[in-house]
Parts: C-alpha cells; structure tokens; sequence
C-alpha cells in the first residue's frame, strides 16, 4: 500500500486539478494582499465579488489610507468582519507607504510586520503576486484536509506549517496547498467527506469508506484558520 506523503498526494491530486491555484483575483501584489486579507473567515467568491469594484476605486495605497474608515469599511462590509479588516488595510498601507516606498514588501519578514498579514497571507502573497516559495499558507482546508490524510498530527496552524515544509520539497510548498484546498472544496468536505468517490478513500486513514464507524470524529476545520 502506498504511503501517504505530500509529494504521493501531490501526484494524485495534481491529475485531479491540474490548474489547481489561488482563486482570487488580483493584477498587482497590492490587489492581492487586499484581497487576502479579506478573505479571512470569507469565500474566495466573496471576495472577487467585492474587489471587482473596490479595485477600481482603490488603486494605490494612499487610496486606502485616505478614505474615512467608515468608507471603507461601507466597501468591503459583506466580505464579514469588517471594523478588523479596514483597519488593518488602513494601517498596512499606512506602513507600505512609510517603510517600504509604497510597494508591497518582498520578504516573509516584512511582509510579518504590516498589520492583519500573518503567515498564511504572506506566503500567498510571495509565491502569487512575486513567485518567491517561502512557506505553505495553511487555510481551513489545509488544516482538515491535511489531518485527515495523516500528513501531519499536529492542531496548530504554526506546527501544521513546519510539519508540512518538512515533508514537501521547497518548490511544491504552495502547490501543495492550493491542491488540499481545492480537494477540500470538492471532496474532502468539512461536514460531510465524499469519501466513497475520493482517491484516497483505501489508504486514508479517516476514510469512511475503510473504517465507516458512524461515531467516529472526524478532524473539523478550525474556528480560525
Ligand atoms: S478518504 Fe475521506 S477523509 Fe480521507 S481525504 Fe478522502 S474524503 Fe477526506
């Protein structure tokens, strides 16, 4: 039987979803750390629905920063929680405008200390928006789906990441992401998995299908993630 590693999972689910990638859209890295940051606890559908017209208003930092926070927070309301979200917009411009020459940083250290940014919309916005590998963004689908497989045991986002970089080569890190949470999306679904028709249903080791125990708990997504 084969073991399930990131670079097997890769194989099978890259035959799946061969264009596999982030879902949100964007022309430049400043759209796409807006919209990452709105994407927290929001669908990718969501968000492209709400950028479409506030990229069209919005187009430099200094756009965002000198609009009353009301306005803004009027703009991107029904991506959900909103007052956190405008503020760290605001405040993440405010600090692209004066430390990094009004460009979006180039480093998962700078990118770390902009407001509303951690590790997760970092590494999004590195391989996405400059093509630079430097972490796996682990989002509620990497969470469950990557626990569920058996790729990692651990329940922090943090230790989920490290254990995932270990087992991936470098350049496959995003690329694994994108793959769990595209499985995620359509088979390894938080409530109720598909696994009578998953690819992994024999070898996963929460496979309904091997073990179909109706009592058994399967690993959910996080509250945050
Ligand atoms: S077998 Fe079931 S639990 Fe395992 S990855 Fe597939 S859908 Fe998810």
């Amino acid at each position: 039987m084969p073991r399930l590693t990131p670079p097997f999972v890769i194989k099978k689910l890259e035959k799946l979803y061969p264009y596999a990638d982030c879902s949100l859209d964007f022309t430049n890295p400043l759209e796409l750390l807006v919209a990452t940051i709105l994407s927290a606890q929001c669908t990718d559908k969501r968000v492209n629905i709400v950028t479409k017209s506030l990229f069209k208003k919005y187009k430099k930092p200094k756009d965002y920063v000198l609009v009353p926070i009301e306005e803004l927070e009027h703009d991107i309301h029904s991506c959900g929680t909103y007052h956190m979200k405008a503020k760290a917009i605001q405040e993440s411009c405010a600090r692209i405008i004066s430390e990094y020459n009004e460009k979006v940083p180039r480093s998962m250290d700078e990118l770390l200390t902009l407001r509303g940014v951690g590790r997760k919309t970092a590494a999004i916005v590195l391989s996405s928006a400059y093509g630079i590998i430097d972490g796996v963004p682990v989002d509620t689908h990497v969470f469950r789906v990557s626990r569920r497989l058996g790729l990692t045991k651990w329940e922090d986002q943090k230790r989920i990441e490290l254990d995932l970089m270990k087992k991936t080569p470098k350049k496959d890190w995003v690329h694994l992401a994108h793959l769990l949470v595209a499985h995620g999306r359509v088979v390894c679904i938080a409530r109720r998995p598909r696994c009578e028709i998953c690819v992994f249903k024999k070898i996963c080791p929460s496979s309904l299908i091997r073990s179909p125990n109706p009592k058994k708990t399967l690993v959910r997504s996080p509250k945050r993630a």
